[in-house]
């Protein structure tokens, strides 16, 4: 059953926590766009901008089904787990911040994980409170995550810009358990 389908009251109360990785797998995945839009708002060249502030990684996603493993380009964290764009507990990339940061909570790594919903919760103190969104405008912040993910997959074969971040960086691999299967994980593009 869906984790909301009575939808969710949420409005971000700005404390800067889960700017603070609550776990290892927890990161925020940068999709093109999200890489020109940074370069542009920090005015650096995007090689410097790849050299100090992103991560090359090579997940495996542990389905309850079966295994899938994605390549991905992901903000780095400071030492202690926070973004290193969090400044005071205040995001210093706000106008620019990725498209995760600006969709989250309603991404599928929390709306199709029990496990990941309850640990975001556990921590959020905006989740409960504001604004009011229903399962419909959930399902379409999802599958607009889910069209720009895939396109950023299809870029990541073909792109010679992230081809090259990936060929020419140190690839950090990790092993992540997903409490649901594939096809229920990704869902609305079914
Ligand atoms: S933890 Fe919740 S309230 Fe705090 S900044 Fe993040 S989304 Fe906003
Ligand atoms: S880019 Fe900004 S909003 Fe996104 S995790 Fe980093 S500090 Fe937080």
């Amino acid at each position: 059953m869906s984790l909301y389908k009575d939808g969710i009251r949420f409005t971000c109360q700005k404390c800067g926590v889960c700017c603070i990785s609550q776990s290892d797998t927890m990161c925020v995945h940068l999709f093109k766009p999200d890489i020109l839009a940074l370069v542009f708002f920090l005015k650096i060249d995007p090689k410097a901008f790849v050299d100090q502030h992103c991560l090359a990684v090579r997940d495996t996603f542990l389905f309850t089904d079966c295994t899938i493993v994605q390549d991905r380009i992901e903000l780095r964290k400071k030492r202690g787990g926070a973004c290193v764009f969090l400044e005071k507990n205040q995001c210093s990339v706000y106008a620019a911040r990725p498209f995760l940061c600006k969709a989250g909570p309603f991404i599928s790594g929390f709306m199709y994980s029990r496990l990941f919903w309850k640990l975001f919760k556990s921590y959020c103190i905006g989740v409960g409170t504001g604004k009011f969104h229903s399962a419909d405008e959930i399902d379409r912040t999802i599958a607009r995550e889910q069209a720009v993910d895939e396109e950023y997959e299809n870029d990541l074969c073909v792109d010679p810009f992230l081809k090259d971040i990936f060929k020419k960086s140190a690839v950090v691999r990790r092993e992540i358990k997903i409490d649901a299967t594939y096809d229920r994980y990704r869902k609305s593009k079914a």
